[in-house]
């Protein structure tokens, strides 16, 4: 699981990641946000509040999440047996995933700065409203981060990041003998 407070780059780094190591499973959530100008079509399941909560309903989620007013959650995963399946959730998400599986692996990423972090949520065009919203989580988060054991990376440098996720990856595999 890679979790992060907003602007923090996690989509860049798991695209980065998931190009090096097509192996990787990344799962595409659902959310009830509205799409954001310019954002792609496929980062997410857009879908209404009315979808969403019929899923939750039908058990349909892995986990999910309500994030500043909006839901999030992973569908009950279809990765192909025996791929690492890559989430990008939440911390209240990854702590669900790891109460079901305790051998789930979290990597909590950091901004270089809180300064880059702010500009990074301006040029993605978030409303303002939002973007105080999601500094103002963002230590809420990374406590709770800690609180759960993550491994934490700062990012700041995209490859070198997605290849620190990667060791990651490979020391848990080693660890559970696969
Ligand atoms: P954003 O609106 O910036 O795309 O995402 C807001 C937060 O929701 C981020 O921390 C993101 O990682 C998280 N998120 C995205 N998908 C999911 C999901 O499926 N489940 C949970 N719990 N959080 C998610």
């Amino acid at each position: 699981m890679v979790s992060g407070p907003g602007g923090v780059g996690k989509g860049t780094v798991c695209a980065v990641l998931l190009e090096r190591h097509p192996e990787l499973w990344l799962s595409r959530s659902w959310t009830t946000r509205p799409q954001r100008p310019g954002e792609a079509d496929d980062a997410y399941e857009f879908v209404s509040r009315e979808e969403f909560l019929a899923r939750v309903a039908d058990d349909g989620f892995l986990e999910h999440a309500e994030f500043l007013g909006n839901f999030y959650g992973t569908p009950v995963p279809e990765a192909p047996p025996g791929r690492d399946l890559i989430l990008e959730i939440d911390v209240q998400g990854a702590r669900q995933v790891v109460a079901r599986d305790p051998e789930a692996v979290l990597i909590f990423l950091e901004a270089p700065s809180a300064e880059e972090q702010e500009a990074r949520l301006r040029r993605r065009g978030d409303p303002e409203d939002k973007v105080a919203q999601r500094l103002a989580k963002a230590w809420e988060e990374a406590d709770a981060g800690a609180e759960l054991g993550a491994h934490r990376i700062v990012n700041v440098d995209v490859e070198a990041c997605a290849d620190e996720i990667y060791r990651v990856i490979l020391a848990s595999r080693s660890q559970q003998g696969r």
